[in-house]
C-alpha cells in the first residue's frame, strides 16, 4: 500500500493561476521520489499542499492511512528543508537542531545525545556552539538539515535544499542527504529543477510540467525510455540528439530519411511509416570511418572520462559522447554510426513517444 496517495490534486490560486492540474501520485513507506520540472511547473506548490501550507483546490491527500487533506500542518508530522536556511539567529547551531525535539517533549538528555549524533553525520559538530549567522551557507544548509533530520517524521519534504550551494557542497550534501535518508528509511519528496539531481538521488522521478505529471519512474527507465519529447530533452546532460525526418519503405528496406539529409539511414526495425522524430543518446552514436553519417566537429568538451563532441552533421547538429582518448580538433571531417538497438521514435505531432 503507498504511505502518500495523491488523488487528483489541484490548486488554483486566487488570481486563477492554475498551478496544479490534476495529478495522482502514490509513494511507498520509505521511498525517495523526485519532482523535476522546470521553474513554474507547479513542483512547490504540490510540495505545498503535502505540508498543509496551501490547501488543494481539489483533489485529496492520504498520509500513512489518514486524510491529510485540510489537516493543520503541525498535525502531518512531516519535516521540512527549504531552499534558505530559515535558522533561528537568536538561537546556536545546537538550539537550532534541538528544536523539534524540545517541540516534542524530549528530555535535556536525549535531545543533546540525538543533535550530537547528526551533528556528527553532518560533518557540524565543531560548530554546535555558534550562532547560524557565523557559519558560512554550506554549513548553515547543514544545520537546516539537520534540524529536519534530527527526527523520523512520517515524511521529509525538501524544496530545492542545496539551490544555493556552490557544485562541490552540492555534490557532498547530496551523498548525505540520501544516506541519511536510507538509514532513516522515512518517505522523501525532494524538488529540483535540476535533473542531474534527480537522477542521483531518487527512486522515482515524477517529471512535471505545466500543473501536470508527464512520467514517473525509475532514473533508468525515464533516461532510457522517455515518453514525450519534452522528457526526452529535460533528462539526461547532454540531452537526447532528436532528429525529424521520415519513415518509409525503400528498395533495400526500411529507411529514415531526416529533414535535409542526402541520403537516408537504413533500419533494421522501426515503429510504421510516415513523419517521425528520431531520439539517440549521445552515448549511442559513435565516430566510424565507415558510418552513413557525413559531419564535421564544431567543438568538443573533455569530461574527465569521456568527450562530448557537438558535430554539424548532415542530418542536423549532433551531440556524441566518445572515449576521452579520442580528439577531433575542431573543423575535423568525421563520419558516424548509430546504434541501431538504441533508437527511440516520437510522433511529432503529439509529441508522444511510439513503441
Ligand atoms: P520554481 O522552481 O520556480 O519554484 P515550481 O515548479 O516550484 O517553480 P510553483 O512555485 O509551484 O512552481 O508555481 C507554479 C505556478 O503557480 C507558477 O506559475 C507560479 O507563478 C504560480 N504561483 C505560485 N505561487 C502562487 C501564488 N501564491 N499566487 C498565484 N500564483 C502562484
Amino acid at each position: 500500500m503507498s504511505f502518500l496517495e495523491l488523488e487528483r490534486v489541484e490548486k488554483t490560486y486566487p488570481d486563477g493561476t492554475q498551478a496544479v492540474r490534476g495529478i495522482d501520485l502514490s509513494i511507498g513507506a520509505s521511498e525517495l521520489v523526485v519532482l523535476l520540472g522546470p521553474s513554474g511547473c507547479g513542483k512547490t506548490t504540490t510540495l505545498r499542499m503535502i505540508a498543509g501550507l496551501e490547501l488543494a483546490t481539489r483533489g485529496s491527500i492520504r498520509l500513512d492511512g489518514q486524510d491529510v487533506t485540510r489537516a493543520r500542518p503541525a498535525a502531518r508530522d512531516i519535516g521540512f528543508v527549504f531552499q534558505f536556511y530559515a535558522l533561528y539567529p537568536h538561537l546556536s547551531v545546537a538550539e537550532n537542531i534541538a528544536f523539534p525535539l524540545r517541540c516534542a517533549g524530549l528530555g535535556r538528555r536525549e535531545r543533546a545525545e540525538r543533535v550530537a549524533r547528526v551533528a556528527g553525520r553532518l560533518g557540524i559538530a565543531e560548530f554546535l556552539a555558534r550562532a547560524p549567522r557565523e557559519l558560512s551557507g554550506g554549513d548553515q544548509q547543514r544545520v537546516s538539515l539537520a534540524r529536519a533530520m534530527v527526527r523520523a517524521p512520517k515524511l521529509y519534504l525538501m524544496d530545492e535544499p542545496l539551490g544555493t550551494l556552490d557544485a562541490q557542497k552540492r555534490l557532498e550534501l547530496r551523498e548525505l542527504v540520501r544516506a541519511q535518508q536510507l538509514e532513516l528509511g522515512v518517505a522523501t519528496v525532494y524538488v529540483t529543477h535540476d535533473q542531474e539531481e534527480a537522477q542521483s538521488l531518487a527512486d522515482r522521478i515524477v517529471v512535471m510540467r505545466a500543473g501536470k505529471i508527464l512520467q514517473a519512474g525509475s532514473p533508468r527507465e525515464v533516461y532510457q525510455n522517455p515518453q514525450t519529447l519534452f522528457v526526452a530533452r529535460f533528462v539526461g546532460s547532454p540531452g537526447m540528439n532528436l532528429i525529424a525526418g521520415s519513415l518509409r519503405r525503400g528498395a533495400a528496406g526500411l529507411e529514415f530519411q531526416p529533414e535535409g539529409a542526402r541520403a537516408p539511414l537504413a533500419l533494421e526495425r522501426a515503429p510504421g511509416v510516415g513523419s517521425m522524430v528520431l531520439g539517440l543518446r549521445p552515448e549511442f552514436l559513435r565516430f566510424d570511418p565507415g558510418g552513413p553519417i557525413a559531419g564535421r566537429v564544431v567543438s568538443g568538451e573533455f569530461l574527465g572520462d569521456a568527450r562530448v563532441y557537438h558535430v554539424e552533421s548532415e542530418i542536423g547538429r549532433l551531440v556524441v559522447r566518445a572515449r576521452a582518448d579520442l580528439r577531433f580538433a575542431p573543423g575535423s571531417p568525421v563520419r558516424l554510426a548509430l546504434d541501431g538497438s538504441r533508437l527511440r521514435w516520437f510522433d511529432p505531432r503529439t509529441e508522444e513517444a511510439v513503441a
